[in-house]
């Protein structure tokens, strides 16, 4: 860390940083310039905080020098880590594309929009079987049927299957059923969840909060790496702004910003993110534009009945076309859906 001393500090308050920047067990390096003076602190950055440093008197600023989030960083881990979710290859050119109905609502609709994405060229199918509803009262989800009807329907298809968990008594249950673990954008930083998923042996989607900085959900994968997990896949979901003719606003410059500072993963949902099916395909265009490492959306046989996220499912035809595009993108862009292979 560097601090940068105020320039109207006393001789007597430098003296006091140097000493306390010692007893806490750093090296301190001065160099004084003709109007400012600043004290580099030498040794392991995890062990202070910088608000500690912060609050000595005299010192105007500190800078890290290393990133907060250590086993998620690129400082940490050069190369890019490539998450098998099943048999299914995400990252390193290998893209995933994630589809299936908001909700895991019957057989009928399961199996009907599986047998659709599948088609179309889909590697992971997803369904929620407990969901976060804003309202109480609204459709709350199958429950471990939902999982069970998942599950038969994953192996049908032969498709790994994804599904969210918001409550760590979940957890063990749903890895019963599930091949990934989704943790949804309103329990980004639900931390007890981060630590219990990441002590669990299956690979996590972990959906970036609506208000959540590109820090924070880095900071939020720390949390499941730091536990032993290190299958984690990100997902840019749109963030919650002014405007109100689309359901979140995307970001997708979170792409090449996560993966200038991370080796994880990163996929974009841009379902939720506009919330709007006329949206959806240019910005998964983008999204695989951009650089990401797959895409994931809502699909729907019957829009008008689904018992959640209606207004924003693809129909399956549409899903079709819209597969074309992306993997003839895909192409270009020496990339390639990921097909499942035997590892
Ligand atoms: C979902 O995937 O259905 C969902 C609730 O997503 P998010 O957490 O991004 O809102
Ligand atoms: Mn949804």
């Amino acid at each position: 860390m560097i601090l940068v001393i105020r320039p109207d500090a006393t001789l007597a308050q430098i003296e006091h940083v140097i000493e306390t920047v010692k007893e806490l067990g750093y090296t301190p390096h001065v160099s004084r310039g003709e109007s400012r003076t600043i004290v580099g602190v030498i040794g392991d950055e995890t062990k202070t905080s910088p608000e500690n440093l912060k609050a000595i008197p005299g010192v105007e600023q500190v800078l890290p020098i290393l990133k907060p989030f250590k086993l998620a960083s690129r400082e940490f881990h050069k190369e890019e880590s490539i998450v098998y979710v099943g048999k299914v290859r995400i990252g390193g050119g290998s893209l995933a594309m994630i589809a299936g109905p908001c909700a895991v609502e019957s057989y009928e609709v399961m199996d009907t929009v599986a047998k659709y994405v599948k088609a179309g060229g889909a590697n992971i199918l997803r369904g929620g079987a407990f969901k976060p509803r804003t309202s109480p009262y609204a459709f709350q989800g199958k429950g471990e049927d939902g999982l069970k009807l998942l599950r038969e329907i994953g192996d049908k298809y032969d498709m790994p299957v994804v599904t969210e968990v918001m409550d760590p008594r979940q957890v063990e249950l749903i890895c019963g059923y599930a091949d990934m673990l989704q943790v949804g954008a309103r329990n980004m930083q639900n931390f007890d969840l981060l630590k219990e998923i990441g002590r669990a042996r299956k690979p996590v989607l972990l959906k970036r909060g609506m208000s959540a900085t590109v820090k924070d959900l880095l900071m939020s994968a720390e949390y499941v790496l730091s536990e032993g997990n290190k299958d984690v896949v990100l997902c840019e979901r749109g963030v919650r702004s002014f405007e109100d003719s689309t359901r979140n606003m995307l970001d997708l410059s979170a792409v090449p910003n996560v993966k200038g500072q991370s080796h994880l993963p990163i996929i974009v949902d841009p379902s939720h993110a506009t919330g709007r099916p006329d949206l959806i395909p240019a910005m998964c265009r983008a999204s695989v534009a951009a650089g990401a490492d797959g895409v994931h959306v809502e699909v729907h046989n019957c829009p008008e009945k689904a018992l959640s996220d209606g207004p924003q499912a693809l129909l399956p035809h549409q899903f079709l076309d819209l597969m074309t595009d992306l993997r003839r993108l895909a192409t270009a862009m020496n990339r390639e859906f990921a097909v499942p292979s035997a590892n």
